[in-house]
């Protein structure tokens, strides 16, 4: 295997990647900065909507360029959740799970279920097309796990080395207690 080509990331996404392929490319003592582009071209011929994908965060869920500007969260589906800085957390439909026969339904053997009073799980959903986008387990009033907030103009700048057109400092800032501060402010 001496290039990793757009066919085999195709395969490493899809999930058909054969058991020596993805060994090897684990193994690759250099990783270079091609696959990073085939790897967004992949993900960008599988979505229907045209924004320019920046990053993948998770199964569903990506930071997009908009083309009017600005960068925000999207679903595969097409479902936006708002600026990349605030948590898209706060703009999913969540079911919380609390008593010992919510997590039963969920934990196998009951003996590893978490404690009730002590943990809730969290799920997290897309309002459009459903999809559960994560869960989190975490004491109850704890805040919104904000997973990754990605530095992308360093990212593309010094590690891709190709800066993003519309790099700010007010792009590495984590915005989410705006929108909890609103629903404080709602709340009184
Ligand atoms: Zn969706």
């Amino acid at each position: 295997m001496a290039a990793v080509d757009k066919d085999l990331i195709r395969q490493l996404v899809d999930g058909t990647i054969s058991r020596d392929n993805a060994r090897q490319l684990i193994r690759m003592a250099r990783k270079d900065h091609e696959r990073f582009w085939n790897y967004l071209e992949v993900l960008q011929a599988r979505v229907a909507w045209r924004d320019r994908i920046l990053l993948r965060l998770n199964d569903h869920l990506y930071i997009v360029a908009k083309t009017g500007g600005g960068r925000v969260v999207k679903c595969d589906c097409g479902h936006e959740f708002g600026d990349y800085r605030t948590n898209w957390k706060t703009a999913a439909l969540i079911n919380v799970r609390r008593t010992h026969d919510e997590f039963a339904q969920v934990y196998s053997p009951a003996p590893a279920c978490p404690e009730p009073e002590w943990q809730e799980i969290r799920e997290f959903y897309c309002p459009d097309c459903q999809a559960q986008l994560a869960v989190e387990v975490v004491p109850p009033g704890y805040p919104l796990v904000h997973e990754m907030l990605p530095d992308l103009d360093r990212f593309y700048r010094e590690f891709m080395g190709r800066p993003l057109p519309d790099e700010s400092p007010d792009w590495y800032v984590d915005r989410t207690q705006d929108t909890t501060r609103a629903w404080h402010a709602a709340a009184r």
